[in-house]
């Protein structure tokens, strides 16, 4: 009888002992999606001392075992959980791991190479005979696992099977480190193809790199983010070594946890309600604003972020927008921790009971404000998937995003002509545009709550399970191992149980700040009356050193018998001294498998999307979107042509058009730009030119507006008053802003090299 698929799942977080975004999410509920699909999955994690009580108290020591780290010798236990089914092993060294938070230490090098090294050393101590065949790592933090396991233990019988499988979620974030780790800490220094194929400079090597160069199959979280980062704009200079590897590169489009995420089930919320029956979501809203400070009113459209406050979250284009939106009738709440804390403090203060702010990690919050809002505004400058805008639908909570990865591969923009859509889009990473974007949606909240009514429908109705997911996942593992099998569980749906029993919250990974309160006081500067207008508005195949270049893994998966022994302890010696010389890495890509599971990838996604609602998937919605849009537009070119970024450009003058965009991104290039390389700085410059280029010769061929100064930033003439906003929906419905539905899909510019919280 032919072996069951075996996999073990290597994060350095996973929901609910640890989280501090979208991985901790992805490996709390992907998993069990990959054991309905059929395989055995272990979750590996390291035993953090943030991991709730609840959960430490229920593990069961079940083995440890010395890491070999450079010229140290390190200890591991294994610590056993199971819970849903899966099993989950922790694992522990304190040295490492009894830490206040996951990341941010000077150490972080180090720690997360014991986490690799443990990893692949555990695979000869796991419980119940469980025998890996796909080792799948996730991020810099598991990225050395690839490497150390050809390595060091190719060639052992048990990781002989071995194939591994490496996951982008962020590549933001690739755990670059200083070269004399190399030596001191990952013993790779003796290894020639080893560290060649780690360097990234000079002086330093780069996990993440390693990975790309060993790892059998490359996956990223959405198909854009995939064809993305093999561009310079996005790649974080990884763009060329994943251009070399594209053919064992996929994008797998994330799911949520549609059972943890039910706006029906949802003990958080302060009334469950479900696309059948929305009054609840009413309440919901009227406690979420009493909750804030923010006016108790339901024709008031209430915006809100849930979010990390970074530059990648799009945090600049809101605060230049802000003014504009607040005093245009759209009640904002934030909740979330990171670098843009003291500005959104400010226009707390500065809107009492328009704006409020929290400023922490807050699970059970971030759930009564997905229920409570109307739109979810995520205005990335890159996404690699975003799991928020998928929750907020779930909520009934129409995204507003900017046109990039996963945002793009999950929101379905409106289209006012067919009346498609699951939210709202713009495409280019500028501060008016998604003002605009703004506007669109509260105009349209105001003025056809039908409409609107269809979209929250719409968007409810996806189909954003994990099972599409673990089906492609599945189908990669299968291209890298055809002689195991999946035997898919039966499906028996879930039935909503209400969730009666609290399942303890992480522990918040950021520390909790003090909190102003939402309605602040006098001082803070009234709401100016605004002129009363209302608002316009392929996966991978078998494992594949590649036969190329220098750098290729085929060098290094053929280990040359080098010998290595001379620092590493016993244990690692040992492995080395029985690896044979060969392991018969190089397979063949197949490239028929890519095809035809990148076939079956889209024709499930395809199904599923028309099942979920008739506005089909998202590639073909969106084209469909396109098409409809320019078909009922023959006779009203000028109007479809007023997109998104038109109505902006038509507002102004292509001076203020430059200006204000100049504005916008000032504090961008002045804040944030300092890793950025010269040359990248100046494509970035370049492209922005280009479109504001493109924005004033659309706006002067639009009729002209108002000019709005670039030094009073964006004020609208056009956003419905706070007053008018306040007593009824506001009365004139400007065409102008019917006219807006599509954004244009023009590549942005836009550019980072952030190394955040990780590395
Ligand atoms: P990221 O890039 O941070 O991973 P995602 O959208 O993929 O972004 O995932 C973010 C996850 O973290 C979501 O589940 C979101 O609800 C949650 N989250 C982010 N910030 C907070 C916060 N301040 N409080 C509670 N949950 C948060």
């Amino acid at each position: 009888m032919a072996k069951k698929m075996q996999v073990v799942f290597a994060s350095a977080e996973a929901a609910p002992f640890v989280k501090t975004g979208g991985l901790g999410d992805v490996a709390g509920s992907l998993p069990k999606a990959l054991k309905k699909a059929g395989a055995d999955v272990i979750v590996m994690v390291p035993k953090y001392s943030t991991i709730p009580d609840y959960y430490t108290q229920q593990m069961q020591h079940v083995g440890e075992f010395y890491v070999s780290l450079g010229w140290r010798n390190e200890y591991c236990g294994l610590e056993r959980l199971d819970l849903d089914g899966i099993t989950y092993l922790f694992l522990d060294n304190e040295h490492y791991f009894a830490r206040s938070y996951p990341y941010g230490f000077f150490d972080d090098g180090e720690r997360f190479a014991f986490f690799s090294k443990a990893v692949t050393e555990s695979l000869q101590h796991l419980p119940d005979g469980f025998q890996c065949d796909i080792l799948h790592c996730n991020d810099w933090h598991t990225a050395l696992s690839p490497v150390f396991l050809r390595e060091f233990y190719q060639g052992l019988p048990l990781y002989e099977r071995v194939k591994t499988v490496f996951s982008i979620h962020n590549i933001a974030f690739q755990g670059q480190f200083s070269d004399t780790i190399l030596n001191d800490v990952l013993g790779l220094a003796h290894i020639p193809n080893a560290a060649r194929q780690l360097r990234c400079d000079s002086s330093s090597i780069n996990y993440m790199l390693g990975a790309l160069n060993y790892t059998d199959a490359i996956t990223t979280v959405s198909p854009t983010y995939a064809g993305e980062i093999q561009t310079p704009e996005y790649g974080e200079h990884l763009d060329g070594v994943l251009r070399r590897r594209n053919n064992i590169l996929s994008g797998i489009l994330n799911g949520i946890d549609t059972v943890e995420w039910d706006p029906s089930t949802d003990y958080q919320l302060t009334e469950n309600y479900s696309v059948d029956n929305m009054e609840g979501k009413a309440a919901c809203k009227a406690a979420l604003q009493q909750e804030l400070g923010l006016e108790v009113r339901s024709d008031r459209p209430l915006m809100v972020m849930v979010t990390r406050l970074t530059r990648q979250k799009g945090m600049d284009l809101v605060t230049y927008a802000l003014d504009r939106i607040l005093s245009g009738g759209v009640q904002v709440a934030i909740l979330g921790t990171g670098d843009y804390e003291d500005s959104m403090n400010y226009f707390a203060n500065k809107y009492p009971g328009s704006m409020a702010v929290r400023l922490t990690f807050d699970s059970a919050l971030s759930r009564r404000m997905y229920s409570g809002a109307d739109m979810f505004l995520m205005p990335s400058l890159f996404e690699p998937c975003g799991l928020s805008q998928i929750i907020a639908m779930r909520y009934g909570t129409l995204p507003i995003v900017r046109e990039t990865g996963g945002l793009k591969d999950t929101v379905i923009p409106y289209n006012q002509f067919t009346g498609e859509g699951t939210g709202f889009s713009f495409a280019h990473f500028n501060g008016d545009e998604m003002g605009d974007a703004v506007f669109r949606a509260a105009r349209l909240f105001w003025d056809d709550r039908d409409s609107w009514n269809e979209l929250v429908k719409h968007a409810m109705t996806q189909d954003f399970t994990w099972k599409r997911s673990a089906d492609a996942y599945i189908d990669l593992y299968r291209s890298l191992h055809p002689d195991v099998e999946v035997m898919p569980e039966p499906e028996p749906e879930p039935t909503p149980a209400p969730v009666s029993e609290p399942a303890p919250e992480p522990e918040p990974e950021v520390a909790p700040e003090p909190e102003p309160e939402a309605a602040p006081e006098p001082e803070a500067a009234p709401v100016e009356p605004v002129v009363e207008k209302p608002a316009e508005e392929e996966p991978a195949t078998a494992a594949a050193p590649e036969p190329v270049e220098e750098e290729s893994v085929a060098e290094s998966s053929e280990p040359k018998a080098e010998p290595v022994a001379e620092e590493a302890p016993a244990k690692e010696v040992k492995a080395e001294e029985e690896k044979p010389a060969v392991k018969p890495a190089a397979k063949k890509t197949t490239k028929a498998a890519t095809k035809a599971t990148t076939a079956k990838t889209a024709a499930t996604k395809a199904a599923t999307k028309s099942t979920a609602t008739k506005t089909a998937t998202k590639s073909t919605a969106a084209k469909t979107t396109k098409s409809a849009a320019t078909k009922t537009a023959t006779a009203k070119t000028a109007a479809t042509k007023t997109t998104a970024k038109k109505t902006a450009a038509a507002k102004t003058t292509a001076t203020k058009a430059a200006s204000a965009k100049a504005a916008a991104e000032k504090p961008v290039e002045e804040t944030e730009a300092p890793k950025a390389s010269t040359a990248k700085t100046t494509k970035a410059a370049a492209t922005k030119a280009a479109a504001t280029k493109a924005a004033a010769t659309k706006a002067a061929a639009a009729k002209t507006a108002p000019v709005k100064s670039a030094t009073e930033p964006a004020k609208p003439a056009a956003e419905a008053p706070v007053e008018e906003a306040k007593e009824t929906k506001p009365a004139a419905k400007a065409s102008t802003a019917k006219t807006t539905t599509k954004a244009t899909k023009v590549s942005a510019a836009r550019k980072t090299t952030t190394r955040r919280r990780s590395s």
